[in-house]
């Protein structure tokens, strides 16, 4: 038993034992009377004391068996998140060598080498191609945040100029945006601006970013900014789409979320390119920011990156 309560309650006994005792060191009937409600009294409270110490300690107790219970609860979850995460990663690795020699082969073929084919052929396999870049892109995703959640993600830091990251993805973009008439705009300041980073997850990041503002706009622009000032700098993609409502930009950055409306635009989506971005640029000690004024009000994704200093 708690010691607290055993010196508590014979402290309260000794207590009554003196008040008792009292009763019979009085001569006067009046006196003894007083004496005797004291007792009482002394009884009542000390009784009460007595009760509340047990209930305290009882939910002391109940309260060490479930700190018990949560830990034991959390361990279980940890493991059952390891095996989930070990599971994903072997079954991603098992996935992706069949469709790398899925996108080689079929290049092959559209490329001609084993010979001419005819163009309803080479539109088929020109959508095989598309369906299989984007499994490549979430097998890869999947891997990621496997990687992500194992803390086994692994970055390779390089200095850079920022201009080498953007000048690859203004032609990609350039295309894409053209083929769903999107006036598509990349500003750069002329200057080197160095920065330290993984230049090839982050390239995945600012692409996945103006992919998203591509795909989710119907009609109207999107503009690449890049900015910097004396600490940072800002990749700033703004777009003219869909937008996002105040509600769904604050899950935006979480695993498998997507926009209500998004799904229309963009039936394939996973929801997994944002949570692994932030995560990307987080280990950067960069942030993303996301500004829409709500649905169609367009959206604004903005990338921060700590700048070298000269
Ligand atoms: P995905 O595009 O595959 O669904 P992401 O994680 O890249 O996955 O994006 C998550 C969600 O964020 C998208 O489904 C969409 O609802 C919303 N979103 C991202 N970028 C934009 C944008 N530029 N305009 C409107 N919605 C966007």
């Amino acid at each position: 038993m708690n010691k607290k309560i055993i010196v508590e309650s014979v402290l309260i006994l000794l207590l009554f034992t003196v008040l008792f005792l009292e009763l019979f060191w009085s001569d006067y009937s009046v006196d003894i009377i007083l004496r005797a409600v004291l007792l009482l009294i002394a009884i009542a409270l000390g009784l009460y004391v007595i009760k509340n110490f047990y209930e305290e300690l009882e939910y002391k107790n109940e309260i060490k068996a479930l700190r018990k219970k949560v830990e034991r609860a959390n361990k279980e979850l940890q493991r059952l998140d390891n095996a989930k995460s070990e599971f994903i990663s072997i079954a991603s690795h098992q996935l992706r060598t069949p469709l790398t020699a899925t996108k080689g082969y079929t290049s092959l073929i559209l490329e001609g080498t084993y010979g001419e084919i005819s163009d309803s052929v080479k539109n088929a396999l020109g959508k095989v191609y598309t369906a299989n870049e984007r499994l490549i892109q979430l097998v890869e995703d999947l891997l990621n945040i496997s990687r992500i959640e194992s803390g086994k993600m692994k970055y390779n830091f390089k200095k850079i100029n920022v201009f080498d990251i953007m000048a690859s993805l203004d032609d990609t973009f350039k295309l894409m945006a053209q083929k769903k008439n999107i006036e598509f705009k990349m500003k750069m300041p002329n200057k080197e601006i160095m920065v330290f980073v993984d230049p090839l997850k982050i390239r995945e990041v600012i692409s996945n970013l103006i992919d998203n503002a591509i795909k989710y706009t119907e009609k109207g622009f999107v503009h690449v900014n890049v900015e910097c000032d004396e600490e940072n700098i800002k990749i700033i993609i703004k777009d003219s789409g869909i937008g996002i409502s105040k509600k769904n930009q604050e899950h935006l950055f979480t695993k498998f979320s997507r926009g209500k409306n998004s799904a229309r635009l963009y039936m394939e989506g996973t929801g997994l390119g944002l949570f692994v971005g932030k995560n990307i640029v987080e280990a950067h000690n960069g942030r993303i920011i996301v500004k829409s004024d709500g649905i169609e009000k367009g959206s604004c994704f903005t990338l921060e990156l700590p700048k070298v200093k000269k």
